[in-house]
């Protein structure tokens, strides 16, 4: 989470460059927002706010006369969304000011041994520590910033995308970086760096990808970069810049933006994987999976949902799957003596509770693919294969087309192994499916406008019904702040029912024969209890007084139709709330921390 900026050299407009590349970066976080600027006179000029990054703009000075500048915007650990908690943050005497994305976990005991020292310390955050833990170490031996975050380092534990302005060295930006993502970049005469490529691509098409426990620093013209103590040589990788626009395209927002690209997504999927009579995946990937007893997905949050599907999928193979939420298996890590492979769903490929299980699953040596939509992210670069979504740029914090696409994806994969083409038409009229949803999105906003004062939302289905209520769940809560759960249909009179009341609303999935009745019956048991029911179906098996009826697709698909209404009834529900819909609170797009 928490998105840093910096540049040094001869940058037109510093004040510019830094608010612009922050509000690329304000879907990382938006607590607070800071920007610091250093002048040839050795002085910092520091902003900062409480707030977002438009509340940042309206106090920084439009022209600033500064050699190098840092900015952030923060998505709070430590410490509550604060003046004094805000970055850039200055070490006591002032050395110093440092952004920092990432969580530093021994902060406590430096804390300790800072306040031996006579520290004073004005806030809460981890980050604090960090700039007093430098600038002290600098004190002890005053000749090299660059060997005193050697030594940070070798202190520090967790993680951290550091950028770091010194008081006497203005020409000089230096960082450091361990377990959270940080990118470098030069164009001519200034040299810049980011958490994402979004703030550098109109400065440079190529990027450094800086790795763990690496340090350095950039000037106007070179960028230098260390490992313990020893020069690393530089790494170009390139971006697919067509691919980060970042403009609404008339949209009020983001989230309905991206809702309504899906299907331009899936089209692009289908170009990409299906060359028009065969599936194009790479050959080792597809013997590792044919050759696979056992797949384990893992994942977080709307891609753990699409990792579900793909468990699924599988195990109708007839193979040994599962699928785990990652920050629970990186602290439980399962492994079977099957011949056992593993694949990774990140929307933004940074995910920290991800990153760790591929590193456990990599210090193993076994073979582990990504699926992700961020190309050179963390997850692709330690991956043994990457799969693209190729889903353009997600703003909006709710995932919405990269869930679809993730399970588009999976579809495609697993059709490819054994070479099931008829995948390409379903795909194709899902599409269709989707633009006649789009084409009657009121219907859906008619339904949100009843249910938006509700206190309680549920969401029931069966099978794979029943992962498209947890995935409508958890986007109603995320960008609604209406309590909702997604139970299997079967479970309801298990505990839940207790809560109905007649301010309940229920939402049930129904898209299947087989459990179409036993669906029914489940709401049914929920409007006695005076609760309000919508039933979402597919017109096979519509009946009078359905909510909202999609047309068939191939039961494998049917969750993506069935998760895509949902997205459209979280969206208006939002709406009629009139909440923030793009940063809902609390949330941030790329969870970079544990
Ligand atoms: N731990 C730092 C803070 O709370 C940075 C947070 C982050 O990267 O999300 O300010």
């Amino acid at each position: 989470m928490c998105g840093i900026v910096g540049a040094v050299g001869k940058v037109k407009n510093f004040p510019k460059f830094i608010l612009e590349g922050l509000a690329s970066l304000d879907y990382r976080g938006y607590d607070s927002a800071g920007a610091s600027f250093l002048k040839e006179n050795h002085e910092f000029a520091c902003y900062k706010v409480v707030g977002t990054v438009d509340d940042l703009k309206k106090i920084v000075p439009n022209k600033i006369d500064a050699l190098s500048s840092i900015g952030h915007t923060r998505w709070a650990t430590h410490g509550h969304p604060s003046i004094n908690n805000a970055h850039p943050i200055a070490s006591m005497n002032g050395l110093f000011n440092i952004v920092h994305n990432g969580v530093i976990e021994n902060y406590r005991s430096l804390k300790k041994k800072l306040y031996e020292k006579s520290y004073t310390i004005k806030g809460e955050t981890d980050t604090e520590i960090v700039a007093n833990v430098l600038e002290y170490i600098y004190l002890k031996n005053p000749h090299s910033v660059l060997v005193a975050i050697e030594r940070l380092m070798k202190i520090l534990k967790g993680s951290y995308a550091l950028a770091i302005l010194f008081k006497d060295e203005p020409t000089k930006l230096y960082f450091a970086k361990k377990d959270s993502p940080l990118i470098l970049a030069e164009s001519e005469n200034a040299s810049f760096l980011a958490s994402d490529p979004l703030p550098l691509i109109k400065y440079s098409q190529k990027f450094i990808d800086v790795e763990d426990g690496e340090y350095g620093y950039l000037t106007k013209n070179e960028i230098r970069l260390f490992i313990n103590g020893k020069e690393v040589e530089k790494r170009y990788t390139e971006r697919n810049i067509e691919f980060l626009n970042k403009d609404l395209g008339g949209y009020s927002d983001y989230m309905l933006k991206e809702i309504e690209e899906t299907p331009q997504v899936i089209s692009r999927l289908l170009i990409k994987y299906f060359d028009g009579h065969n599936f194009i995946f790479d050959e080792n990937l597809l013997k590792e999976l044919r050759n696979a007893e056992h797949v384990t997905f893992l994942a977080c949050g709307t891609s753990y949902h699409a990792a579900i599907v793909g468990e699924r999928y599988f195990r109708l193979l007839g193979k040994r799957s599962d699928t785990y939420i990652a920050s629970e298996w990186a602290y439980e890590p399962i492994f079977s003596n099957n011949n056992q492979i593993f694949i990774l769903i990140s929307q933004s490929g940074e995910t920290a509770d991800l990153i760790k299980c591929q590193k456990i699953i990599n210090n193993r040596g076994m073979v582990n693919i990504a699926i992700t939509n961020t190309i050179a992210s963390t997850l692709d670069r330690e991956a043994t294969f990457t799969l693209y979504l190729e889903a353009g740029l997600e703003v909006a914090v709710a995932s919405t087309k990269a869930f679809s696409a993730q399970v588009t994806l999976l579809a495609l994969l697993v059709s490819s192994l054994f070479n099931n083409t008829s995948v390409i038409e379903s795909l194709h009229s899902l599409n269709n499916v989707l633009l006649s949803i789009i084409n009657r999105k009121e219907e859906i906003e008619d339904i949100a406008n009843e249910i938006y004062k509700f206190n309680l939302i549920f969401f029931i289905g069966r099978g794979s019904d029943y992962i498209a209520a947890k995935e409508a769940s958890l986007k109603m809560k995320e960008i609604t702040y209406i309590h909702s759960e997604a139970f299997p249909g079967g479970e309801l009179k298990h505990g839940p029912i207790a809560l109905v009341d007649n301010k309940t609303a229920l939402f049930a999935f129904d898209s299947d024969t087989k459990t179409d009745l036993a669906i029914r019956n489940n709401a049914k048991e929920v409007e006695t209890r005076r609760g309000h029911i919508y039933i979402i179906s597919i017109k096979e098996l519509y009946k009078d007084g359905d909510a909202f009826n999609v047309n068939f697709v191939s039961p494998n698909l049917s969750v993506i139709p069935m998760v895509y209404v949902s997205q459209y009834l979280a969206y208006y529900v939002a709406k009629k709330k009139k909440v923030n819909i793009d940063k809902p609170r609390n949330l941030a797009k790329s969870v970079t921390v544990e």
